[in-house]
Order: structure tokens, then sequence, then C-alpha cells
């Protein structure tokens, strides 16, 4: 008989109140006295949390009398000894609307399971039953659930059973529940859902189309065979005849799931995902879905459209592809790794980029997005002092956890990670004559490490693209990995029809990418960031700007402009009206005390790229553009 599985019930107790009761059933529990605990942080969000903060009290009992609990640490609890069956009650405050942990309300109910389970010590392999129930009262008969968990009896969107072949798995696929609007389509035969939290006026047919667009694609690009990846697979397929190496190729143009989930809350003004192995939970601005009668693809649909075909990436490359630091996850603490700039980085880049091979947005569309990120990059000196190996590894205490000097210390890795990237395929591209590619790469890392489900050692990628590309790229992860220069980005572009242009930003709103006048005079800039709403506070202050030498910091409330008040609506624009090297005076507050700076305005620097088609590109570089961003060629 296979040993008993780990039990729990969950309710939406108060919805009011945010509560939400778990019980949790152990039956021959540890005789030592069984100890509980809840992770410290979830899978994908690189931070400690400490969810068990949201604990509000714990009780035992078995046998019908109470069990004395202990607790040993911020996340562990131990149960006094006991004979017979053990229950474990709690409650769990959810009210953080984020794709990170749990809320709960009178709308609707989302958890995480490392929100909400606490792990029973020793029996984490162990199959993991949830019995999932709705709130009590009349106003909640029509909610249903939306989770990719395996159901062991709950009808489809249905409350009731379900189970998960041990604890890791239970935690890895969260729980919608309320009156959400369902869509449905199949991807390469595997059935999709689509959930909608919030109110929204979503054209749910054109959004099924899409996504089936988007996760057919990312399906096909990890089942392709082409180029070098085939390669390590050469002597297996040998042994085989034509008819079965036929069959297993259809066989095989599938995702690693049988199911998946799109779980999305849709609210005024928000973004973010986080992956999971069947699932995600995607937050994103009504405004971002698509409407009834839309012919186009705004701006806004196309980030949505981004967000989650990055995530549905990372059911490959994070969720099965991951850090040998990962496998398996050590939820009480920070797992090390300097890999993140691989599998945030690398999905950065294919998540638009998948968009432009299947179609969903043009050339030009793609191009201005990633002249976006090479802004975003060149516009941090952080990027001078920190390697993305080196913001992969601190992820935990930096990049989560970015305060006002961010900007001056801290390279993005996901941003710098995708250029990174673009780089290497770039690269791989050139040293092979266009035979592989990044695209290789990912493929021989989900046939190597993802599918025999190994860890990816930390020098695995340099590896696996050293291997692809039939070269030593040492000095390459040594400089765009380890290094704090800037990629030669504009120099290996040339080769593939593309010019990239650096000019000095238009205005606040210039984010790059477009393409706009070259030669506009240089404007004057205090090089800070300032609070956009209400008073004029800086927020950051950046290295070696006219702010910091004139002895601004991040905080200040800038009153003045040489005597006229100034807001943070306009003073970016009053500054704009000097030339550089212009002295002003200007006056702020600090704490309560006022004090009087003597400002020397610099000219907006040259931290604006743009990404345009080559026009003078010949038959050769359009030939290499085509092979980049046209489809991935057939098997
Ligand atoms: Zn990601």
């Amino acid at each position: 008989m296979p040993p008993q599985a780990v039990r729990y019930r969950i309710l939406p107790k108060h919805p009011g109140a945010h509560l939400f009761e778990v019980t949790c059933v152990i039956r021959a529990p540890d005789p030592a006295g069984q100890k509980l605990r809840l992770p410290a942080w979830i899978p994908g969000s690189y931070m400690i949390r400490e969810f068990a903060r949201h604990i509000v009290q714990l009780k035992a009992q078995s046998g019908g009398h109470a069990v004395v609990t202990q607790k040993l640490d911020k996340n562990t609890w131990q149960c006094a000894p006991v004979r017979g069956t053990l229950t474990v009650i709690y409650e769990v405050y959810a009210w953080d609307l984020s794709v990170r942990a749990a809320h709960l309300d009178g709308t609707h109910g989302f958890f995480n399971g490392t929100s909400v389970f606490l792990a029973v010590l020793g029996r984490e392999d162990r199959a993991h039953e949830v019995e999932i129930l709705p709130p009590e009262g009349e106003m909640y008969r029509d909610w249903q659930v939306a989770t990719a968990l395996k159901s062991a009896g709950a009808e489809p969107c249905g409350f009731g059973l379900y189970r998960a072949d041990n604890y890791d798995e239970l935690v890895d696929h969260p729980v919608e529940m309320g009156t959400f609007t369902l869509a449905q389509f199949e991807a390469c035969g595997v059935p999709h859902d689509i959930a909608i939290t919030g109110r929204h006026r979503c054209d749910l047919e054109r959004l099924s189309a899409d996504l089936k667009t988007v996760c057919e694609h990312h399906i096909k690009f990890f089942s392709e065979h082409s180029g070098r990846a085939a390669a390590a697979r050469k002597s297996e397929t040998q042994r085989e005849g034509h008819a079965s190496k036929a069959r297993r190729r259809e066989a095989e143009v599938r995702p690693p799931m049988d199911r998946y989930v799109f779980l999305v809350m849709a609210v005024g003004d928000g973004y973010g995902g986080l992956e999971h192995r069947a699932s995600t939970a995607l937050v994103c601005s009504r405004d971002d879905l698509p409407r009834k009668g839309e012919t186009e693809r705004s701006d806004k649909y196309r980030t949505f459209l981004g967000l989650a075909s990055h995530e549905y990436f990372h059911t490959w490359n994070v969720k099965r592809i991951k850090p040998a630091a990962f496998s398996p996850y050590d939820l009480t603490r920070e797992n090390y790794t300097q890999l993140l700039w691989a599998f945030e980085g690398i999905t950065s880049y294919y998540d638009d980029l998948a968009l432009l091979r299947a179609g969903l947005i043009t050339v030009e569309q793609y191009l201005s997005l990633l002249g976006e990120t090479a802004t975003r990059v060149l516009r941090g000196s952080g990027r001078h002092k920190q390697s993305i190996a080196e913001s992969s590894f601190d992820a935990w205490i930096k990049y989560y956890r970015q305060d006002e000097n961010a900007p001056n210390a801290i390279v993005n890795y996901y941003a710098k990670g995708c250029l990174a990237a673009l780089t290497l395929d770039l690269t791989i591209r050139s040293k092979t004559a266009d035979k592989g590619s990044l695209d290789d790469v990912m493929r021989a890392l989900w046939v190597r490490y993802g599918k025999q489900n190994i860890g990816v050692p930390e020098n695995g990628v340099e590896q696996v693209a050293a291997e692809v590309a039939g070269a030593d790229l040492k000095a390459f992860f040594d400089s765009a990995v380890h290094g704090t220069g800037d990629l030669p980005l504009g120099k290996l572009l040339t080769d593939f029809g593309v010019e990239q242009v650096l000019r000095a930003s238009e205005g606040p709103s210039d984010k790059g990418g477009k393409a706009v006048k070259k030669d506009l005079p240089a404007r004057a800039v205090l090089g800070a960031r300032i609070a956009e709403n209400g008073d004029a506070r800086l927020t950051q202050v950046y290295d070696g700007g006219a702010a910091q030498i004139a002895g601004l910091s991040a905080g200040d409330l800038v009153l003045a402009l040489d005597g006229i008040k100034v807001t943070g609506a306009n003073l970016e624009a009053k500054v704009a009206t000097y030339v550089p090297g212009a002295k002003v005076k200007m006056h702020a507050f600090r704490r309560d005390e006022l004090m009087e700076f003597e400002v020397v305005l610099q000219a907006t620097p040259r931290d604006t790229c743009d990404l345009l088609l080559r026009k003078d590109a010949g038959a050769l570089e359009r030939g290499r553009r085509e092979a980049w961003l046209g489809r991935i060629s057939a098997v």
C-alpha cells in the first residue's frame, strides 16, 4: 500500500477579513513530535518574503484533545508527540494583490501553495491532497475554481478534491476562485484555459487565438530538431527507422504538460507574472486586454502578449531547464546561482522575438521593443559596477530589494541579460556561418538537462553554447556575462542589416526604440529622477550628474529653480529651458531643513538607443536578418 497522502482542506473562511482557514490532517505523525514549516520564498521571485508572518493563529489537536505546539524558528512549528491522527488548523491572512502570495475578499480568492500550505516535514515526497471549499453563503454560490492542479474528484472548474504527487508539485499550482471569465483553446493538441478575474471587457476570442499562436510557437520551438542541436542526438536517431522517427517527432510536438492555465487578474494599473510548471499567474491593466471591435494590436495589448509569452517560455526555461542550485529548491533560504541572467534574460529575449516570428508584431515593432531594452540598460551606470552574473547571485538582496541608489549600483539581469542573449545569438550565427544559433542552444539545454530532470551546472550554459558554436566562447562569457563593459551590439547588428543609433533623450517620455530626428540640440538636464505627481521630490540622483555634483540627494524636495516655484510635473521641462552648462540656483528641503544649491546643468547623455532596419543592407545582410528574425526553419 502506498504511504498515506498528506491531506489539506482550505476554506475562504472570512472573505471580509481576508482569512483562509487551512486544516492539515497527518496520519501517524512523527512520534518525536511532528514538525511543519512554511516556505520563506516562492520560486520565480528571488526574495525572502517570510510568508509565515501571515499565519495568524495555529492550533493542533488529536483524538479530540488539544496538542501543544511550539515555534522552533520563524517558519517552523513542532507539535507535541501524539499517537493518533494529528490535525493542525491555522488561519492565513491573504491581502497581497500580487502573483506571489495570496489574496481574498468578497470578489475572489487567490493563493499560491507557498503562502498557505505548511510542509509536513519528512513527508514532502508523498502524495498531497487538498480539498478546496467555497466560502459559506448564498452570495458565493456561483464561484468556480481555476488551477492546473490535478482533480481527484473535483468537477472541471469545481470545488472539491485535488491532488499532487509531492509537496513541490502542490505549491507550484496557484489557485484562483471566484466568478472569473473563462476561455479555452488547444495548442498542439493540449488544452489551455484562460481565467480572467476582475472587471474587464476582453475580446476572449481574439485573446484565445493570439495566445494559441504564442503557445504553439514555443511548443514547436522546443520540439525542433534543426541545426546543431540535432548532433547531440544523432547516435540515438541513427538507430531508428524513418517511420518510427516520424512518429516520434509528431509525438514530441507537444508541451511538457497535459494541460495549462493562464490565471489573469485584470486591475486598473498593474503588470507582473509568475511562472509555474503548468500555469502562470498574471496581473495586468484591464486596458492591456484586447477589446471587441479593435482591429490593431495596441501597444498595451502587445505588452500583455509579451508578458504571456515570457511566462509560457519559462515552462521550459527555468521550470524544467533549471539551475542545479534549484534542483531541488530549498524554500527555507536563499538559493544562489549566477545563472538568473540565462533564465530571465534569455526568456526576455525570446518573449518578444516569438511574437515577431509568430507574426503577431512587425519587425519594426520588434526592433523598437529591443531598442527600449537597450535604452533601459544604457541609462544605469550600475551596469559598469555589477555584472549580470553578480546581479543574478545577489538578486535576493539587490535586484529584488532596490532602493534609491539602484541605478548607480545594480544592473538589471532581465534587460542586460536579454541583450547578452541577443549578442550570444548573433555571435553563434556569425561563428557558424548561420548554421547554428541560440535557438539550438536552448533546444540542446532542453534535451540534455530539462527533459532529463537534471540541474544545469553553473558553467552549463557556456558549455552548451560553445558546443553549438563549435568554438571556445570564454572571451564572450568573460566580458558579456562576468564583465561590466558595454556589449558590442552596434557592430554585430550591422552584419544583420540593423543599424544602432545612440542619441540624446527627447524628454521624460522618450523610452528609446523609436526612430526620431537625430540632430536635436542637446537639452539641459539635472541628472536625477523626479516624482511625477505632486511635489518635485528627487527619487533618484544619478552618479556624476549635475544634481549629485551640486550636493542634492534622493529624497530632497525641490521647491524653486532660480527663485521660481516648481512641481514634479514641470521641473524637468523648466530645467530644459536652460542651455547645458548654465548655472542655476535651487532651493530644497532635506528633512525639515531648507537648503540652497548651485547647480551646473549638464547636457543630456546619449543614452537612448534606436534600432532601425538598414536601408543600405545588401542581399547577404538581408538574408542573415531573415534567418535571425524570420520563422524558425522547418524540421
Ligand atoms: Zn521571467
